[in-house]
C-alpha cells in the first residue's frame, strides 16, 4: 500500500515497514517469578516495589521493577470505585 502524501510529509519520506514500537513491560510479560503476586508470606523482594491504590478494587501487588509497578498503577487506579 503506498503512502498517501500526507503520510509522506509526516514521515518525512522515510519508506519501508515501521519499526516496531519498544516492548513495554508489563506483568503478563514479565517472566520474574512473583512479580505482580500479592504480599504475603516470608518472601520479601528487596528493590521491588509495591503498589496500592486506595479504593482500587486491585489488592496490593509487588512489583519487580519500575516498569511492572507502572502497569500495576495503572490497572489499579483504572479500577478505584469498580465495584462490578
Ligand atoms: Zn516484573
Amino acid at each position: 500500500m503506498a503512502a498517501t502524501k500526507p503520510q509522506k510529509v509526516w514521515n518525512k519520506g522515510v519508506v519501508g515497514e515501521p519499526k516496531p514500537p519498544r516492548a513495554v513491560e508489563t506483568t503478563a510479560r514479565c517472566t520474574t517469578t512473583g512479580c505482580g503476586a500479592q504480599p504475603g508470606g516470608a518472601r520479601r523482594h528487596p528493590g521491588w516495589v509495591l503498589i496500592e491504590v486506595v479504593g482500587s478494587t486491585e489488592p496490593k501487588r509487588y512489583f519487580c521493577s519500575w516498569d511492572c509497578a507502572a502497569y500495576g498503577s495503572a490497572l489499579a487506579e483504572l479500577r478505584v470505585g469498580d465495584t462490578r
